[in-house]
């Protein structure tokens, strides 16, 4: 850990603007039973809903969800809406920008989708979850041993059918998904930071898991501050931990409060 909350509190004062980048899962909220619920939580509401307001601070929601459940999740104007991991986002102003064309990559998908779902028939615990631009199969109820072997099967499936080069695996506490090789939180930060570019902004990410990791080097090398959202010490390249969701939100709280006003409104004008 490079930072104390000291200096990190100095740094957000000193910063003329603060662009924050924030997972939803695990990081704002904690982790929902399914991928499929979707209930959105009036404090991480209201919380956003300040902060967005906030002329001095530009926030984007970052999520390996897909797009229309992180826009169910955040249903706040003025915040950047990134889902499967930044293929597809929603702009302030509106604009849906897709950076992966669906037709090349749904085939490969489309037959994956029926090898997986035979897999998992009949097995307790498992649940595959189609993005539309990816597959994930999540194992989160089934026992141990059986995860190992379903999910050991269903790598070898998804190699096989991503070799293109248009894919990546990304794995997980059982979990596995095959998603566009630009489904990478890293490469979607980057590509934001040069297409909506706000000179004198501090950028801040904060996430919890190693697809957050991939964007902890790409905003430190950017001159940002990365802090990991965990209850246990782990290898990290954050700069500093805060240790659950609840603590996460409070410190976005005192963000707020720290931001001084000023009076210029900030855009999202594109390059
Ligand atoms: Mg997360």
């Amino acid at each position: 850990m490079l930072y104390t909350h000291k200096q990190i509190n100095e740094r957000l004062t000193q910063a003329e603007h603060l662009w924050l980048f924030l997972d939803y899962d695990g990081t704002l909220a904690d982790f929902a039973p399914t991928p499929e619920h979707v209930n959105p939580d009036p404090e991480i509401i209201d919380l956003l809903t300040g902060l967005a307001h906030h002329a001095r601070i530009r926030i984007a929601v970052i999520s390996g969800r897909r797009l229309n459940h992180v826009q169910a999740l955040v249903p706040v104007p003025d915040v950047l809406l990134a889902g499967t991991y930044g293929v597809e986002m929603q702009i302030p102003d509106g604009k849906r920008v897709n950076r992966v064309d669906y037709d090349a990559i749904r085939p490969a998908l489309d037959i994956l989708k029926p090898r997986w779902a035979h897999l998992i028939a009949n097995r307790e615990g498992f649940f595959l979850e189609d993005k539309g631009w990816a597959l994930a199969l999540h194992a989160r109820f089934a026992d141990d041993f059986e995860t190992d072997v379903v999910l050991s099967a269903a790598r070898r499936m998804a190699t096989k059918v991503a070799s293109s080069g248009l894919f990546r695996v990304l794995s997980g506490h059982k979990f596995l998904e095959v998603a566009p090789s630009l489904a990478d939180k890293g490469q979607t930060v980057g590509y934001l930071l040069d297409r909506y570019p706000w000179p004198g902004a501090l950028p801040i990410y904060l996430g919890d898991d190693d697809k957050d990791e991939e964007a902890f080097s790409v905003i430190k090398a950017r001159g940002g501050i990365a802090i990991l959202v965990a209850g246990e010490q782990r290898k990290t390249k954050a700069d500093c931990q805060l240790e659950s969701p609840q603590a996460a939100r409070r410190w976005l709280g005192t963000a707020l409060a720290r931001s001084a006003v000023n009076s210029t409104r900030r855009s999202w004008e594109p390059l």
